[in-house]
């Protein structure tokens, strides 16, 4: 008798622990979407158009044994997932691994990648034709869109408008945030903070319209096109009564150190729709997934005690385009072979670059740590896909 595992959602937690868990277990994995979406890159496929279709990789070739389903979970309860069909998948083992939503361009909004290219690309055109560009969010996404345009047309207006007090809110340190806000200074990319605009700007996101907005703090903002850059939502809404009591406020699931909702033997969780308190990353979504994917073989073949997940210090890496941008990584030799680390201390010491001391990685680091290649070789190795035909 094999064991079922659902995984409800195929996103970055979701393909690794469908992956890990495929020799031993049968392995369903349920995904609305016809590919997967290397997030990750997001916002170079909207500025670049050689990456636009490089952000959907087939899932076809993930799984050698187990199957991917094309549908949404509508109701998932301790033993079984209902599809958007009807269908009810019965499962020894559910993993939740659902995600978060977010606005365009940052999140492709749509299950279907033809859908998704085109809009990437059709925003792109009204995006080169605006010379004003408003970016409402100082975080990660704000700031990383903000690398990418003045990257693909180094003459255009950049502004982010952001009511909090600094960038990339976070458990992050001021130092990392002066590097950020320096380079953004020498890129021309006007960053206003501790204000909101007074009302709505009068276009949809990525819409070609010229408005004037006008801030609490009273300053006017001209813009010919604006994008929202906040507003992560987690998707949880499918959990039936018997494990929507793990739901918190906001949507975010409650979980035990080893990774399943409380009170449920068999109901584990992961990814950006967890509580836990540490930054919402790919990264730490594969780290639940190697957790879990550990727990449930333990389970079946009948191991000894659970793993459990500890997180990290927070780090971040964070490119303002191809070339620019800062890591924060307070142990970051932790996470390096000896001769990466001899790399990035030669590279330091050849810039003069007093940032290292600081847990900072200075631009040349991150753009080799991600703003050059966006990690995409990672994942498409996972998915068994070779590079360029994705
Ligand atoms: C622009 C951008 C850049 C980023 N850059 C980085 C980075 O450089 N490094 C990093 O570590 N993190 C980065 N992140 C964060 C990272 O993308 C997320 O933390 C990560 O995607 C979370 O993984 P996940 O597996 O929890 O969910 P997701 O990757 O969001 O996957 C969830 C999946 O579940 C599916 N789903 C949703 N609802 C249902 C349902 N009802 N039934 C079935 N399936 C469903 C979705 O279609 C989706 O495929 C970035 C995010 C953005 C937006």
């Amino acid at each position: 008798m094999r064991t079922t595992v659902a995984v409800v959602g195929g996103g970055y937690g979701g393909i690794a622990v469908a992956e890990q868990l495929d020799d031993v277990t049968d392995v369903v994995l349920i995904e609305p979407r016809d590919a997967f979406v290397h997030n990750v890159a997001a916002l170079r496929g909207l500025t670049d158009p050689q990456w636009t279709d490089r952000l959907f990789l087939p899932y076809d070739r993930l799984l050698t044994r187990g199957t991917v389903i094309r549908d949404k979970a509508v109701r998932v309860d301790a033993t079984s997932v209902t599809l958007g069909s009807g269908t009810r998948i019965e499962a020894d083992y559910i993993v939740l691994a659902t995600g978060s939503a977010y606005p365009f361009p940052a999140k492709a909004g749509t299950e279907d990648s033809a859908t998704a290219k085109s809009r990437y690309h059709a925003t792109r055109e009204v995006l080169a034709q605006s010379g004003r560009v408003l970016l409402l969010g100082g975080g990660p996404v704000g700031l990383e869109l903000a690398g990418e345009i003045r990257t693909a047309w180094p003459d255009k207006s950049i502004t982010i408008v952001d009511p909090g007090d600094e960038i990339v809110p976070g458990d992050y340190s001021d130092e990392f945030r002066a590097e950020l806000r320096r380079q953004l200074d020498a890129m021309g990319i006007r960053v206003i903070l501790g204000t909101r605009l007074r009302e709505q700007p009068p276009s949809e996101p990525g819409e070609a319209k010229t408005f004037t907005a006008t801030l609490h703090s009273g300053e006017q903002v001209t813009a010919d096109i604006w994008f929202r850059c906040f507003g992560a939502v987690p998707a949880t809404g499918y959990l039936a009564d018997d494990l929507a009591v793990a739901r918190q406020a906001g949507g975010l699931l409650a979980v035990t150190a080893d990774l399943r909702l409380p009170g449920q033997e068999r109901v584990f969780a992961l990814g950006d729709i967890t509580a836990i308190p540490e930054p919402k990353q790919a990264g730490t979504a594969v780290g639940h997934a190697a957790v879990i994917a550990a727990n449930i073989r333990a389970l079946v073949q009948g191991g000894g005690e659970p793993t459990t997940y500890r997180p990290g210090p927070p780090g971040i890496v964070l490119p303002l385009g191809p070339h620019g941008g800062a890591t924060y990584a307070p142990d970051w030799q932790n996470h390096v072979d000896p001769a990466t680390e001899a790399h990035i201390r030669q590279q330091a010491k050849e810039r003069e670059d007093s940032l290292l001391a600081l847990n900072i990685l200075g631009a040349e680091i991150t753009s080799q740590l991600k703003g050059r290649h966006l990690n995409i070789e990672e994942y498409a190795e996972l998915l068994h896909v070779n590079q360029g035909e994705g």
